[in-house]
């Protein structure tokens, strides 16, 4: 196979060599379930303690009891948030979130607003991609249960003031959850710094397997488990542990925390020498999110006028580049991104959205390749396109 440009790490990471090493005793030999008192069980409740103590690495959690192993990023979204409402359902139904937080939080919220007569804000966010903390303190009434706002965007790499929104929920006594899931091995996440109640992170987005990721409850937090059977996760989530999963997630944590200096530096460099070339030699192109400052070191994301991101998408796959038109899970339907139209931009503009992300071992070879074909694939594009007018 001829060598490919893989510019899809906002979608997923490879599995690193070393996560797989850590792992692969898990998948032969070390199959004991965590629930056994003999050895193998033993062995394998070990291993999980291990990785337990490696994710609170990750995040500066207090305690390694407040990291809740789940089965992905989603699953943590989907706990933190029915978790809390349900916990909480006689004190309040109402729950803050944005307009352009990933479909794991926005489709849940929607989900307690229809079947459980919750309600829910959503607030707006302004062409960048930032919510408004003024809009956020108006939006608090007595019956506020939970705030739910992402860490940084995951189409847009838009960074939110996560300390100041934990602030003004810490002084409403409104729980505060965040999906951090494009944040880790990106941003130095610090849950007692910052002082969130709740935080979601999945392994497949930093080196580590897919179907994998964790949910942080500080100490004191009530939440009501989504998943009954057994007493598997001090009895927040029944289900016998994906050890393997496991294990590869505490390597990857591992090795994101270790990784993270060298790598922010790197990818950051390497994001603004494609974001500042595609803005001088493409016209008629908008950068989204913002230009250097709160946004994700390995973000970068544009939309092109007069085409459609999924073209672009195609030109390029046939020249070796993997990239995105926003996030996968939107990828394969026609409707523009919601976060697109939420920063304000017309169906049209939205729709010739291109997504660059970067990973640790993205090069500026790989980078210079991409810069140059990518200019010639958006001016074939809009010679075809009837809008363009050159
Ligand atoms: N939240 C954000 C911001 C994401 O980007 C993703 C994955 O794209 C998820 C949640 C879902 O994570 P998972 O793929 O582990 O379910």
């Amino acid at each position: 196979m001829s060598k490919r440009y893989y510019f899809d790490h906002a979608a997923t990471t490879p599995l690193d060599p070393e996560v797989f090493q850590a792992m692969e005793p898990f998948l032969k030999d070390k199959f004991g379930n965590p629930s056994s008192i003999y050895q193998e069980g033993q062995e394998a409740e070990r291993a999980i303690t291990e990785a337990r103590e490696r994710v609170q690495e990750l995040i500066n959690a207090a305690d390694s009891r407040e990291i809740i192993f789940t089965g992905s990023g989603t699953e943590a979204d989907n706990l933190a948030i029915k978790g809390i409402a349900m916990a909480l359902k006689e004190e309040g139904n109402h729950i803050i979130t944005s307009e352009t937080e990933h479909h794991a939080v926005l489709h849940t919220c929607e989900f307690l607003e229809k079947h459980y007569d919750f309600e829910v804000s959503y607030l707006s966010v302004d062409s960048e991609g930032f919510i408004d903390l003024a809009d956020l303190r108006e939006e608090i009434k007595d019956d506020t249960i939970l705030i739910t706002i992402m860490t940084a965007n995951n189409e847009i790499g838009t960074i939110q003031p996560i300390e100041e929104i934990a602030e003004i929920a810490a002084e409403n006594n409104v729980y505060f959850h965040t999906d951090a899931v494009q944040a880790a091995g990106q941003l130095d996440i610090d849950v007692q710094k910052s002082k969130v109640d709740l935080l979601s992170i999945s392994a497949h987005k930093i080196n580590g397997p897919k179907g994998i990721g964790a949910l942080y409850v500080k100490k004191g937090t009530k939440l009501l488990p989504q998943m009954q059977g057994g007493a598997q996760e001090r009895k927040r989530r029944a289900s016998t542990e994906n050890v393997p999963g496991i294990v590869g997630f505490g390597k990857a944590a591992q090795l994101a925390k270790k990784r993270l200096p060298e790598k922010q530096s790197k990818m950051i460099k390497l994001r603004d020498k494609i974001i500042n070339r595609v803005l001088e030699e493409i016209d008629e192109v908008r950068l989204n999110g913002p230009r250097q400052e709160h946004r994700l070191p390995n973000n970068a994301s544009f939309c092109f006028r007069y085409i459609e991101g999924e073209s672009i998408l195609l030109n390029l796959d046939m020249l070796g580049i993997a990239a995105s038109s926003g996030s996968a899970c939107t990828s394969g339907s026609l409707d523009p991104s919601h976060v697109m139209l939420a920063l304000g931009l017309s169906h049209e503009v939205a729709h010739g959205s291109l997504r660059i992300s970067l990973g640790y071992r993205t090069t500026e070879e790989e980078v210079d390749y991409l810069l140059e074909k990518l200019p010639p694939v958006i001016q074939k594009l809009r010679d075809m396109s009837p809008l363009y007018e050159g």
